[in-house]
């Protein structure tokens, strides 16, 4: 038992299990690589509105500081866990060190429920959660972003709680800020573009056109609804199923996507688009399509329905959504069923993110389009990398992509030895 026992820290342990032995790591170098540096937990105490003080639990934890800074994205969620927090700390070290960025992998976020809270209360636990983490964050040691229940207006609210104390501003503190305060040009779509380039070059992979494709998309935040609409106008992909977790839709002929984003922009959630296409959302990842894109929550692909996914190509938008049991069933199924592993398939975002902390901390501005080039220049580097090593050792995508991350992050502790 750790601090951080508990279902999803058991599936990042698993999976480095896995890979660690793929890469024949001794027994006395995994715990180095595995444990993170630090995690730090505090309280998050909250004037509410109705006039009670509501203390949250928050935590942030850093992985490694072997290769640059910390960097990883902030989540608001009712049942946050520190091992849940450990393990999307760790899964984004393998992706940082994947896309070859300067960055091991953090990340945190606050034990409550964003929708359940005023705007001034969610500002409120937002200013207090960076203030508690002012001693352990900053520009070159750990560097905040959004997630799940986070937007650009949260990171407004860090980037300004961090400057205030500092007596400057300090852009560079957090990324998937609003352009304004110096993000950068398509950050809030970087995730769900990379996830959508990244499909369209599956399908090249497995020989199928993008154009005859049908997908099916879990979540319809951030990730889920820019890889929808990605897929569907630039790659010319049917979007045949969507979902959320307040409603599933599903619609063989295609759904009529312009229509449920203006539904989800003005409602908040897919609830009440109509009930003609609406299915269980348990059924959603077993209907029939082409790409399937898990852009929710972790866990949700397991060993009771890997063996019944209908889709030719699976892009993981989601940090851990496959169980390592559920990997196992897809191994069998691999010429089937074609894996774009979450540390390369949801890279598109911290990539982008690197680009903006560049940007702020050289005052130096880019276009869309010079960011959009470049993330699909390294996006396209990663692809060709990974399968060339699935090929090659005759291994999943995942096996191939964790074990080129675990490498570098590996071969970076070696170089600069054990202090003292
Ligand atoms: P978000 O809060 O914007 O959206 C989450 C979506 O998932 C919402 O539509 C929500 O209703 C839906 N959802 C929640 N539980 C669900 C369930 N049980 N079934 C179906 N839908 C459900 O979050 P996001 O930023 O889009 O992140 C989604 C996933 O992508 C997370 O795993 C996150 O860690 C990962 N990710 C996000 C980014 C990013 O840049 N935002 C980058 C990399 C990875």
């Amino acid at each position: 038992m750790t601090i951080y026992s508990g279902p999803v820290f058991e599936m990042a342990r698993t999976q480095f299990g896995i890979i660690a032995d793929h890469l024949g790591i001794p027994e006395d170098e995994r715990a180095r690589l595995l444990y993170p540096k630090r995690a730090i937990t505090v309280s998050v105490p909250v004037h509410m509105d109705d006039g009670r003080t509501e203390v949250f639990q928050a935590y942030r934890v850093q992985h490694h500081l072997t290769l640059g800074p910390t960097k990883g994205g902030t989540r608001f969620s009712s049942s946050l866990h520190v091992g849940e927090v450990a393990a999307l700390a760790i899964w984004m070290s393998w992706k940082c060190a994947l896309a070859g960025l300067p960055y091991g992998g953090a990340k945190g976020g606050v034990a409550c429920d964003p929708p359940a809270l005023s705007r001034r209360e969610l500002e409120a636990v937002s200013r207090r959660y960076m203030q508690e983490m002012i001693p352990f964050v900053g520009p070159q040691t750990d560097v905040m972003a959004p997630d799940m229940g986070t937007n650009e207006q949260v990171m407004a609210w860090f980037m300004d709680t961090y400057s205030m104390h500092h007596g400057h501003a300090v852009s560079e503190i957090v990324t998937g800020k609003p352009v304004s305060l110096g993000g950068t040009e398509g950050r809030r779509e970087a995730t769900g573009r990379g996830v959508a380039y990244l499909a369209s070059r599956a399908c090249d992979a497995i020989g199928i056109r993008s154009q005859d494709s049908t997908a099916v998309v879990q979540g319809f935040g951030n990730v889920g609804s820019v890889s929808a609409y990605t897929l569907a106008r630039r790659h010319g992909v049917r979007i045949v199923g969507v979902s959320d977790h307040t409603a599933a839709l599903y619609d063989p002929a295609g759904l009529p996507l312009d229509a449920v984003e203006r539904h989800v922009a003005e409602h908040g959630v897919l609830a009440g688009f109509t009930n003609q296409m609406g299915i269980a959302p348990d059924d959603l990842l077993t209907r029939p399509c082409d790409i399937l894109v898990p852009a929710a929550v972790e866990r949700v692909i397991t060993a009771e329905n890997a063996g019944k996914l209908r889709c030719r190509i699976l892009a993981e938008g989601a940090n851990g959504p496959t169980t390592p049991d559920a990997d196992a069933v897809l191994e069998q199924r691999s010429d089937e069923v074609f894996v774009i592993p979450d540390i390369l398939c949801n890279s598109g975002g911290v990539i982008v993110s690197y680009f903006e902390w560049v940007q702020d901390l050289q005052q130096l501005f880019w276009s869309e389009s010079e960011v959009n080039d470049r993330l699909e220049r390294l996006l396209e580097g990663a692809f060709t990398q990974v399968t060339r090593r699935a090929a090659a050792e005759r291994v999943s995508m995942r096996t191939a992509g964790m074990s080129i991350g675990v490498e570098k992050v590996r071969a970076g502790k070696q170089l600069r030895g054990l202090f003292p």
